[in-house]
């Protein structure tokens, strides 16, 4: 008797396993719903490791708008027009408060900034 439908066999659940944890990292890029979002705390300005390094501000006005060493204006668009809602690491298209890519398990302002703010695509 031959192996070679098992292997056959095998060869496919391989195949499907590498596709089932190739669409991992993809589907966190495609966003949160909204409602798995709520119950997420606020990052805390003030006190958050990556907020202060990356200078982030719930108040776009109040930041610099300038990069983490506070030299060059980030591209994409004029500085007074950037903010977490038109980044391309904002994670939901609704809601004042959403999650981000770069604060994972958190919640930034809509209407926030940070020195890693990058345009999001078709904004
Ligand atoms: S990466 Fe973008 S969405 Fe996240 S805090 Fe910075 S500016 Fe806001």
């Amino acid at each position: 008797m031959s192996d070679k439908p098992i292997n056959e066999s095998r060869r496919g659940a391989v195949k499907a396993m590498l596709g089932g944890l190739a669409a991992v990292p993809l589907m966190n890029l495609v966003g949160m719903p909204a409602a798995q979002a709520e119950g997420l705390p606020q990052v805390d300005e003030a006190k958050d490791p990556t907020a202060i390094a990356l200078k982030y501000k719930h108040d776009a006005t109040a930041a610099e708008r300038v990069d983490a060493k506070g030299e060059a204006v980030r591209p994409g668009k004029p500085p007074e027009e950037q903010t977490c809602a038109n980044c391309q690491f904002i994670q939901a298209d609704e809601g004042d408060w959403r999650p981000c890519q770069l604060f994972p398990g958190k919640l930034v302002k809509a209407e926030g900034w940070c020195a890693s703010w990058t345009l999001k695509a078709g904004a």
